[in-house]
């Protein structure tokens, strides 16, 4: 299966991805992790995401394209993956269509986290990522308004809404059952 997994910040995709991963037996492609990886190891791309993603802004789409480009080809994803991060916005969608079409694929959907602001807002407190600080999350919630929900329109009827409040079980069996309509 090749998903799109959307949703605000701390909406708890990558904590759903990592076990719908393990469910559906496709690799979960997060691009904060990919970054947060290049800047653990201090690659190039490390450094360039870095100012971004600590001021909460988006990274530059060109590098997040290529970056996702080249993972996509990896041989594990041959066959399905499911898509945290990317696209963020309409822009990086169209480039994701193309690289799909390239390759002659296409989405089977796309899983829109649907969860309240105060609610991600206390989650992301919690959790104390680096990039957690009350200020950075305020814009990244405001990128995510501008930037990222307009892709729930654009994407229209291959949206798959999932109530994103309660218990990760709970929120998982949601996801599940609506994968499971989809075949
Ligand atoms: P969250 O889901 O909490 O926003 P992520 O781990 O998905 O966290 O992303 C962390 C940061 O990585 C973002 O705030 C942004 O700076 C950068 N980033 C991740 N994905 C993208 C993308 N598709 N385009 C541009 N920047 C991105």
């Amino acid at each position: 299966m090749r998903l799109v997994l959307l949703g605000p910040p701390g909406a708890g995709k990558g904590t759903q991805a990592a076990i719908l991963s393990e469910k559906l037996g496709v690799p979960h492609i997060s691009t904060g992790d990919l970054f947060r990886a290049n800047i653990g190891e201090g690659t190039p791309l490390g450094v360039e995401a870095k100012s971004y993603i600590d001021a909460g802004k988006l990274v530059p789409t060109d590098v997040t394209a290529r970056m996702v480009e080249s993972r996509l080809q990896e041989e594990d994803a041959k066959d399905g993956f499911l898509l945290d991060g990317f696209p963020r916005t309409v822009e990086q969608a169209e480039i994701l269509t193309e690289l799909l079409t390239k390759a002659g694929q296409k989405l089977d959907g796309v899983l829109n986290f649907v969860v309240d602001e105060d609610v991600v807002v206390e989650r992301m407190l919690a959790r104390g990522r680096a990039d957690d600080n009350e200020e950075t999350i305020r814009t990244r919630l405001g990128v995510y308004r501008d930037e990222t929900a307009p892709l729930i329109d654009h994407y229209g009827e291959e949206i798959i809404s999932i109530d994103a409040v309660g218990d990760v079980d709970e929120i998982n069996a949601r996801a599940m059952d609506k994968l499971n309509a989809l075949k």
